[in-house]
């Protein structure tokens, strides 16, 4: 057997109108800037291929695998809430469907691979810092438990890139479960093309709800499936502090996976109305309303499914307000949930919903950082020593202390006992997040020096999220005044 990959593109073959088949730019001195070694074993690709010659070939698009059929796809989206009925790939190239031994089938895309009919004014090309962001940030939701494409390979171009300065250009090779979002089913949906809108129904089924495939209303079930996911996607975001940033419908996966880390960023400070994101001026995209644009999103696609749920349009649009109105319980029920396991708790009780809210008011009264705070917890699960962690990450620590009181009263009503508590905590509550000011330094030591050793030690420290890794201990803390970065682009 050959040691590159086994390619099929079954999106290829969906009708014409669905994509443009496109080449890969030539780049004249690509080099890899690092491989993503677990990973490729995982998907059963060969490493050790990838990492020589040929591998950076095939990475950098440069040679075409055998099966690749490489398109860049056609999708529409709200951008800000304002429609674009035509966006697409403008630099990002499908390579096609690489498939792993057990037949599963997953997508390798170059971010940054060059240009297509979708490019518009743009020049298909992706700047070194967004790249390594990317792969810094969707490795570690990764590394966390949380859904998302991953980074195969980071690549550098050797060509500059011209942004508000010149800039060394690179690619980002991402896997993705598939890259069909909500906005997809929009550019279909926008042109009255049901049928466009059916195909896609049926490919998305196939590929990633194939149960929904016997349900007795098969839209229906894949629209149910859609909002179950992303349900419990936002609630996993909320719970690690993650702000996307651009939650357009055109960056929001059917297959529920986090997709497009543009100005994304975690919170340090608990806040629900943060925003880092340049682009947000309004805030639509700060961190505690992403669930509502979720269910705005949702509420889109739910749209463009409705001449698949009923002839009748009435009876569809009640079809869709009911799927919908399961998003806001089962969010809640995710996110709740989630919370009380971050405090250590096991179980559900009444009263929990008012615990959690005067925790939180107090957390965002005495800007405390939300990581720092949950890992602290776990150092306190016995009265004592540990409760001063907590107390210096309030502005006021006597502030602290009622907190820490109700939170001690909430757990006596759990059956577990303190050690394994707190080994389960630490398990759960991240010690290390990929804090903005530490990517800003990644990316200016391998922009400005080519310097790509904090990028690495970074990476390393993150992979071990849950870890204390005490020699790292500096990782874990929240920017100085002097190193906060209060705007993320993209
Ligand atoms: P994003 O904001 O990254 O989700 O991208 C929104 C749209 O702009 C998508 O259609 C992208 O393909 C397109 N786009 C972003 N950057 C570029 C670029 N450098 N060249 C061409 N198209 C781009
Ligand atoms: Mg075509
Ligand atoms: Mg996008």
């Amino acid at each position: 057997m050959p040691p590159g990959p086994i390619f099929d593109n079954s999106y290829a073959r969906l009708p014409e109108r669905f994509f443009a088949r496109v080449s890969p730019a030539p780049f004249t001195a690509p080099r890899l800037i690092k491989l993503n070694a677990p990973l490729a074993n995982m998907l059963h690709l060969d490493a050790d291929w990838l990492s020589g010659p040929e591998g950076l070939a095939f990475l950098s698009g440069q040679t075409i695998a055998s099966g690749s059929d490489p398109i860049a796809t056609a999708y529409a989206g709200h951008q800000f809430g304002n429609f674009v009925p035509q966006l697409g790939d403008g630099r990002a190239i499908l390579l096609g469907e690489a498939l792993d031994h057990g037949g599963r089938r997953f997508d390798i895309q170059l971010k940054g691979g060059g240009r297509t009919p979708f490019s518009r004014g743009g020049d298909g090309r992706a700047a070194l810092g967004p790249v390594l962001r990317e792969y810094i940030v969707s490795e570690f939701m990764a590394a966390v438990g949380i859904p998302t494409t991953r980074a195969l390979a980071a690549v550098a171009t050797g060509e500059p890139v011209y942004r508000e300065a010149m800039l060394p250009g690179a690619v980002l090779v991402r896997v993705a479960s598939s890259h069909i979002r909500v906005g997809t089913f929009q550019f279909f949906a926008a042109r009255q093309d049901t049928q466009g809108v059916k195909a896609l129904a049926d490919h998305v089924i196939s590929r990633h709800y194939p149960e929904a495939a016997d349900a007795e209303e098969p839209y229906r079930a894949l629209l149910d499936a859609v909002i179950a996911a992303q349900a419990g996607l936002i609630a996993r975001w909320l719970l690690v502090g993650f702000i996307h940033g651009v939650m357009n419908t055109d960056n929001m996966s059917v297959a529920g996976e986090t997709i497009d880390y543009g100005p994304c960023a975690f919170m340090d400070t608990y806040d629900p109305g943060t925003v880092y994101s340049s682009i947000d001026q309004f805030g639509r995209y700060a961190y505690g309303n992403q669930p509502n644009i979720a269910l705005w999103n949702l509420t889109r696609l739910a749209e463009t499914l409705l001449p698949l749920l009923h002839d009748d349009e009435e009876r569809a649009i009640s079809a869709a307000q009911d799927a919908l109105g399961a998003f806001e319980p089962q969010f809640t029920g995710s996110y709740h949930a989630g919370l009380m396991n971050k405090f250590g708790a096991q179980t559900l009780q009444e009263g929990d919903a008012a615990f959690v809210s005067a925790a939180f008011t107090e957390l965002a009264r005495h800007q405390v950082d939300f990581t720092l705070f949950f890992r602290g917890l776990s150092s306190a699960v016995e009265p004592g020593d540990g409760d001063e962690k907590v107390r210096e990450l309030f502005v006021d620590p006597t502030a602290a202390d009622a907190v820490l009181a109700q939170w001690r009263a909430r757990l006596a009503l759990e059956p577990e006992d303190a050690s394994s508590r707190g080994r389960r905590m630490d398990g759960t509550n991240p010690a290390f997040i990929p804090r903005n000011h530490r990517i800003e330094a990644v990316i200016t030591a391998a922009t400005d020096r080519g310097d790509f050793a904090p990028f690495e030690e970074l990476m390393a420290v993150l992979s071990r999220p849950f870890e204390d890794q005490p020699q790292f201990a500096s990782y874990a803390n929240p920017p100085l005044e002097h190193e906060r970065v209060r705007a993320t682009f993209c």
